[in-house]
Formats: structure tokens, C-alpha cells, sequence
């Protein structure tokens, strides 16, 4: 996950526009999968920024994941 700059794609310099991604994250017993995640994509080389209020709700999903000790747990945000 990176921290979204303040324009441009900083890999390629590429526009970004609007557009979803997935997230996943290994928690080593088990993965965790978030779709559907609102984020800015770079249009040239499809690098992903996810805002912190989205990353905020992500890391609550994955601490539910993480208590429930899921081997695979997958969800959506919007
Ligand atoms: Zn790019």
C-alpha cells in the first residue's frame, strides 16, 4: 500500500484517475482479502493509492479477520 502524492503517478508520471482495487494482506495463518476498495489507479502502469480513510476501514476488516483467526477471509467495501 502506498501514500497517495499529490498528483501523478510518481512510477511512471502517468494521470490517475478514480477507479477500485483489491487489497490483500498475508496475516501468516491466514489472507485476508478486501475488494472493491475505492482508490486512485495510475491509468499508465496500474500502480494503486488507497486513501487513509479507506485504509482506516481496511485495518478494522483485517483486525475482525485476525480475531476470528479466518484462513480465508474475503470481503468488499462499497
Ligand atoms: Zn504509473
Amino acid at each position: 500500500m502506498n501514500r497517495l502524492p499529490k498528483k501523478g503517478c510518481p512510477l511512471c508520471g502517468g494521470p490517475r484517475r478514480r477507479g477500485t482495487t483489491t487489497f490483500t494482506c498475508d496475516l501468516g495463518f491466514g489472507v485476508v482479502v478486501v475488494r472493491k476498495v475505492p482508490a486512485s489507479v495510475c491509468v499508465q502502469c496500474g500502480a494503486d493509492w488507497i486513501p487513509d480513510k479507506m485504509a482506516e476501514r481496511i485495518e478494522v476488516l483485517v483486525g475482525e479477520a485476525r480475531n476470528k483467526r479466518s484462513q480465508v477471509e474475503v470481503m468488499a467495501l462499497s
